[in-house]
């Protein structure tokens, strides 16, 4: 039992520890994203943090495009469009409303959930400071 206290002070007292996890209480290394005791995200490196959010960002901004083309290939609202019977045409003046509809929408939520991202770093940073 003694030696356990001993081992708890020589960790508390360590350099690497950088804070206390705010739902377990246990101590946490600088280097961890995440508390190893209960699994609690820490926000100890917001630095980090965000160029994680900057990477995710990036990746989406390569992959989505290519998921729209991808799709855009497949989609046949071109073909509609382009035909001579006026009621497949319509269906196709239709799908490509839907389409810009759908994009509008979803640039829409893409903007506001990307400045949500940015608002909750900035959140952790604000956070962090108030903690020293
Ligand atoms: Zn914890």
């Amino acid at each position: 039992m003694e030696l356990n206290l001993n081992e708890q002070n020589t960790f508390v007292n360590s350099n690497m520890i950088s804070g206390i996890c705010s739902v377990c209480h246990q101590p946490v290394f600088s280097k961890y994203y995440f508390c190893p005791n209960c699994g609690n995200k820490l926000n100890t490196s917001p630095l980090s943090k965000t160029i994680q959010t900057q990477i995710w960002i990036y990746a989406l901004s390569i992959i989505l495009p290519m998921f729209c083309f991808l799709f855009i290939r497949k989609w046949p609202g071109m073909k509609y469009i382009k035909s001579e019977d006026p009621e497949i045409k319509q269906i196709g003046y239709i799908a490509w409303a839907l389409l810009i509809i759908s994009t509008v929408i979803t640039i829409y939520l893409a903007f506001v959930w990307t400045q949500n991202i940015i608002q909750s770093s900035v959140d952790s940073i604000n956070t962090d400071l108030g903690a020293f």
